[in-house]
């Protein structure tokens, strides 16, 4: 599948209006002479939608409008496609990935709640459900960021280590089972050490008050105890963990979380832990490259609690390979049965297994679809969703929900979607994202550490001379604003 845009209007929501229905469809400069193709074409005067699937071409045609023309192009397209494909995507014609963060913004901007629901069902055409859906996120959202400090910060440190690939994975992860990783690996938390010293240096410089700590990954527990302890062991004499809101290490996969390691990340102050099951199906769990059973999941979940840790997360993911909705549902029943205090459900990003949501639909996107109806069982066991996103390339933008027991939601989580407040990283691939102190909703700043452990390791003085950018930022910010 191609798509096709030409014209001022037919730019990126148009051909994410298109990668709704052929999410893995490529760009092509002219329309090709056959197979799959959809194209955008917006004139002066006319605009006109075409789509040419199993040799059978259709098209529409409308005038172009005086006003929003990207958006009736946009409408002009989906509606073809709705009608040709036989499939009215959920969340409508929204192609962003925070549909929350746009009701936090019409809020913001004083439109009444029933401006936003036209928003959501008249202008995207998004289900009832979705919408209510996101507006009761955002309702559960707002104490926490009407709570938000300008100079507020969260710190995360990236461990880019696991102990096999997953087969869905897209991250830059290295398997620590191979000679030139393990090499790596201390050299590795040596600079991680040293990057979080220059940041607490940094948040004093500039003012800044740490209000979450996150050790995500890849694997953080891939580091051998030592390694683990060193690290930990570095953050608690560097930060005051008695001012955190929250410590979050992910504890990710038993076939490298022991005892011991859960008794380290408990010792040194983790608040909350995350252990992923992704399925507690043996089979499907083979199938992605796992080397573990569902039963070690449980087992890893029994000595967290063994260890004291109160405040687990569970990963779940609907649309693995080789499950079914009554599969999902097994796993998620499983999830339910340990009583995790957050339980988070991803749907699979497929990537570019296949370019046809109508070969989609039937071999995968009806049971995803039904597999994420059955998260209502969540509601029951007294969860409630408090995070959402959407994935570009997620088939349909179909999306992802974080659901907690009252008074567990994991504020990390909700900083960094919202966009709340800065967010400082370390380690290989860590995105520093600057929030404008003050602003709601003001321009993100983005500072990038390098992607790969070795480059990470090797350049790593430039990725110290990159973070100056932090307190340049601050220092700019108070100029402009006057507020500091
Ligand atoms: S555990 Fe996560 S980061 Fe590691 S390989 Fe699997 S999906 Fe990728």
């Amino acid at each position: 599948m191609f798509i096709i845009l030409r014209g001022a209007a037919a730019g990126y929501e148009a051909e994410h209006t298109a990668r709704l229905f052929f999410p893995g469809a490529d760009r092509a400069d002219t329309f090709p002479d056959s197979g799959d193709a959809v194209a955008a074409l917006a004139g002066e005067v006319t605009h006109m939608v075409l789509l040419r699937l199993n040799d059978t071409v259709v098209w529409r045609t409308a005038p172009a409008p005086e006003g929003d023309g990207e958006y009736a192009l946009c409408t002009l397209l989906y509606e073809l496609l709705c009608r040709q494909t036989g499939i009215t995507p959920p969340w409508g014609m929204m192609t962003g990935v925070r549909p929350v963060r746009i009701i936090h913004d019409l809020r913001a901007a004083g439109i009444p709640e029933s401006g936003i629901a036209a928003h959501f069902l008249e202008h995207f055409r998004c289900t009832p459900q979705k919408f209510q859906l996101a507006r009761g996120i955002a309702d559960l959202q707002r104490p926490v960021l009407e709570g938000a400090d300008p100079m507020d910060c969260s710190v995360y440190a990236g461990i880019p280590f696991c102990p096999s690939r997953c087969s869905y994975c897209s991250f830059v992860s290295r398997t620590v089972g191979d000679k030139a990783t393990q090499a790596l690996v201390q050299p590795y938390v040596d600079k991680l050490c040293q990057e979080l010293t220059a940041i607490r240096r940094t948040v004093d410089r500039c003012g800044l008050r740490v209000r979450t700590l996150y050790i995500g990954g890849g694997t953080p527990t891939s580091l051998s105890a030592a390694q683990l302890t060193q690290l930990m062991g570095h953050i608690a004499d560097i930060f005051d963990l008695s001012a955190l809101d929250e410590y979050t290490v992910e504890a990710g996969r038993p076939d490298c979380t022991d005892a011991e390691k859960l008794h380290i990340l408990k010792q040194y102050g983790a608040t909350r832990i995350s252990i992923n099951p992704q399925t507690f199906s043996d089979a499907v769990l083979a199938n992605i490259g796992r080397r573990h059973t569902a039963q070690d999941i449980a087992d890893c979940f029994a000595a967290a609690r063994q260890e004291g840790h109160r405040n687990i997360n569970m990963d779940l993911i609907a649309g693995l390979p080789g499950d079914t909705v009554e599969g999902f549902t097994r796993s998620l029943q499983t999830a339910i049965s340990l009583d995790p205090e957050n339980i988070t459900v991803h749907t699979l990003t497929l990537k570019r297994a296949s370019d046809l949501v109508v070969e989609h639909r039937a071999a995968a996107y009806d049971d995803v679809a039904a597999m994420l109806e059955q998260c209502g069982a969540l509601y029951a066991a007294g969860y409630r969703p408090y995070y959402l996103y959407r994935q570009k390339g997620t088939l349909q933008n179909l999306e992802n929900i974080g659901w907690a027991k009252p008074g567990t939601e994991c504020l990390y989580n909700i900083y960094i979607m919202e966009e709340v407040h800065t967010i400082l990283s370390a380690g290989a691939g860590g995105s520093t994202k600057l929030v404008v102190p003050g602003a709601r909703r003001g321009k993100i700043q983005r500072i990038f550490n390098f992607k790969y452990p070795n480059e990470y390791i090797g350049r790593f003085e430039e990725i110290l001379a990159r973070k100056k950018g932090v307190e340049e930022f601050y220092e700019t910010s108070a100029q402009t604003s006057g507020q500091l």
